[in-house]
Order: C-alpha cells, then sequence, then structure tokens
C-alpha cells in the first residue's frame, strides 16, 4: 500500500486523478510500483494530459493538504 506521500493528485481543475506508485499507469506503460519521481519528466496526465508540474502530493512538504489551508 503506497504512503499518502507517494501518491499525487492532479490538481487541473474537474480532473483530481491521482497517481498511485502501487498501480503504475498501464496507458503511459509505467510498470507498478514506479514512483512519482521516477516517471519520465515527459509523462502526463492519463486523465487530462496535464504535465508531471501539474501533479501534487496528497501528504508531506508541498502536498495538496499545505495548499488547502
Ligand atoms: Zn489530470
Amino acid at each position: 500500500m503506497a504512503k499518502p506521500e507517494d501518491m499525487y493528485q492532479c490538481q487541473t481543475v474537474n480532473c483530481g486523478c491521482i497517481y498511485d506508485p502501487d498501480r503504475g499507469d498501464r496507458r503511459g506503460k509505467v510498470p507498478k510500483g514506479t514512483l512519482f519521481d521516477a516517471l519520465h519528466e515527459n509523462w502526463c496526465c492519463p486523465v487530462c494530459g496535464a504535465s508531471k508540474k501539474a501533479f501534487k502530493p496528497l501528504a508531506g512538504q508541498g502536498s495538496v493538504v499545505e495548499i488547502q489551508k
């Protein structure tokens, strides 16, 4: 089970897709167990096509929770 720090959520409007390293990304040919940090910099959101920069971790520094404070 991935830690919240390792799970990243897409922050674009109407998306909210979560990248879970336990699942990887079948459409982007990312194998299970790949950490978000290890994704290719050209990887993009499988749902809306946003770049990696649009993603924020669910916990920890710079996380979604911190932004909402
Ligand atoms: Zn997205």
